[in-house]
């Protein structure tokens, strides 16, 4: 299998685009083709491990890596030392037709760890294939959650370094403090002061800026992304949709080849993207739900086929969709545009000249086969956090309740009976003030830390304070830097030479 740039150049092996994160012309490399799995397939991995479904998964995509080394980078990445269920995204039930796919098992407690605990040993592997000698410097933009799971996936990886740009002031506090001190020898963490889109933006330039590009040459070093661009991180995301299916098969909720809807929570479109391309594989999806927050930009697109950024940027309670420019529907739009590398640049050109573009009517009609979108606001999210804890007893975070509350959206618009599975992508405790404070009321938070809120959590919810967030009250800050949006390649540089 090769790999193409989605702006019609590039044909790299898996391990290249792995390696580059972005193809020369500015494009996001995508498979040459969907590996399918078919139902006799899907029925031999069904009641085997998360493991066994990634190895699986990986191995037609990464053609130019050995099942070995595939096996190995899952096992390792997959170790229990790091995630605190054994079947790494276990499935809860909320009734018969919604069940809840835990994706926050991991290091830092969001479901960036399922792809970033094996990028490392992906971009090592690939750094060999291709006799690449220099160091690979990850750099990344975060909206919160990628920057301490690339953190916790690179530190002290020999070969590589990490830097994380993040909005100053735009994350949760416990985000911010979980990246600020994170220990290793080669990881760098840079608030910017701008939003998660001008970290994007300023990240995404230097890969474009050959004059970077040399500057990094001079000091041993290849710029490589962690973010939800590289390949790397989107593949390792289609085996959740494979094992929730065949654990929801095994528990008798669904029959092997009935489709199932997945709802998913939805920023830089790299997590729902993935769902997408389990379908292509053959996985039985009806629908993906796009579910965004008050930057609704993906609702309207899906809505009118018209993208337009131009708008007024929020900041909300689910911080790590609290984005306008979704990257990888770069690579849905590919598809919608038959694979017409050409036709996307075109938007891409308008998108980044005019802020706006749009597909027409009938391509919106064909993705609205599949895709349904819709958004909550903070109001309806916390109200949403409020109603699935009373029927349910369940704690949900932010994010994972923005999800729920367009699926009853999606519901009571469709009547679509279809069995759902919501994407839970981060631990109520990564938030646990915005939780506290939408089933307690403000009075009940006032004047509490996070810390405080996470006691109140655990008294409601009877699961225990995740030691990650305990950890965060002993350790030391230890990384203090702060730089303005067009210094974005001086902190770099500086940051890499110490
Ligand atoms: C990153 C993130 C999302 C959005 O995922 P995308 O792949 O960027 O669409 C949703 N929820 C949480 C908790 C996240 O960290």
């Amino acid at each position: 299998m090769s790999f193409f740039s989605t702006r019609g150049g590039a044909c790299v092996t898996a391990s290249q685009a792995i390696l580059w994160g972005l193809a020369r012309d500015g494009g996001l490399y995508v498979p040459s083709m969907f590996p399918q799995i078919s139902p006799e397939r899907l029925s031999t991995l069904r009641g085997t491990s998360y493991h066994n479904h990634a190895a699986r998964i990986l191995r037609d995509f990464l053609e130019d890596f050995s099942i070995t080394e595939i096996e190995d980078a899952v096992q390792a990445a997959y170790s229990l030392d790091s995630w605190d269920d054994p079947t790494i995204a276990p499935v809860k039930s909320l009734g018969d037709t919604t069940h809840v796919l835990e994706l926050f098992h991991g290091p830092t407690l969001a479901f960036k760890d399922i792809a970033l605990k094996l990028l490392p040993h992906l971009i090592t592997l690939a750094a060999e294939k291709n006799n690449e000698k220099r160091e690979v410097s990850i750099l990344v933009a975060t909206s919160g959650d990628t920057g301490k799971a690339a953190l916790e996936g690179f530190k002290d990886v020999p070969g590589t370094s990490c830097t994380v740009f993040y909005p100053h002031g735009g994350v949760s506090r416990v985000q911010e403090l979980q990246m600020v001190t994170t220990g290793g020898e080669n990881t760098h963490v840079i608030g910017v002061e701008g939003n998660f889109d001008n970290a994007q933006t300023g990240v995404k330039k230097l890969f474009g800026d050959a004059a970077f590009h040399e500057k990094m040459d001079a000091q041993g070093k290849l710029p490589s992304s962690a973010n939800s661009i590289n390949f790397g991180r989107l593949v390792p995301q289609i085996v959740y949709y494979f094992t929730a299916y065949t654990n929801l098969v095994n528990r008798g909720v669904l029959r092997m080849g009935q489709h199932i809807n997945f709802v998913v929570p939805t920023g830089n479109f790299g997590d729902i993207l993935a769902g997408y391309y389990a379908m292509r594989m053959g996985l039985p999806i009806r629908k993906l739900i796009c579910a965004s927050n008050k930057n609704n930009v993906l609702t309207d697109f899906f809505r009118t086929g018209t993208y337009h950024t131009h708008r007024t940027f929020h900041k909300t309670m689910s911080p790590s969709m609290d984005i306008l420019v979704s990257s990888n529907l770069e690579r849905l739009l590919y598809e919608a545009a038959d694979r017409d590398g050409a036709q996307v640049s075109s938007w891409m050109k308008q998108l980044a000249e005019e802020g706006s573009f749009s597909v027409g009517a009938q391509r919106i009609e064909k993705l609205s086969e599949v895709f349904w979108a819709d958004y909550a606001d903070d109001n309806m999210t916390a109200e949403e956090i409020r109603r699935v804890y009373e029927q349910h007893g369940y704690v949900m975070d932010p994010h994972t309740a923005v999800a729920s509350c367009v699926l009853k959206h999606y519901r009571e618009e469709t009547g679509d009976p279809t069995i759902t599975v919501i994407a839970a992508t981060a631990s109520p405790y990564k938030f646990a003030p915005d939780v506290a404070r939408s089933l307690l009321g403000d009075e009940a938070v006032e004047g509490l830390d996070f810390f405080a809120c996470a006691e109140k959590l655990e008294k409601l919810s009877g699961v225990a304070i995740p030691h990650q967030v305990r950890d965060l009250l002993a350790l030391p800050v230890r990384h203090d830097t702060v730089c303005a949006v067009d210094a974005m390649e001086a902190a770099v540089l500086d940051a890499l030479k110490k």
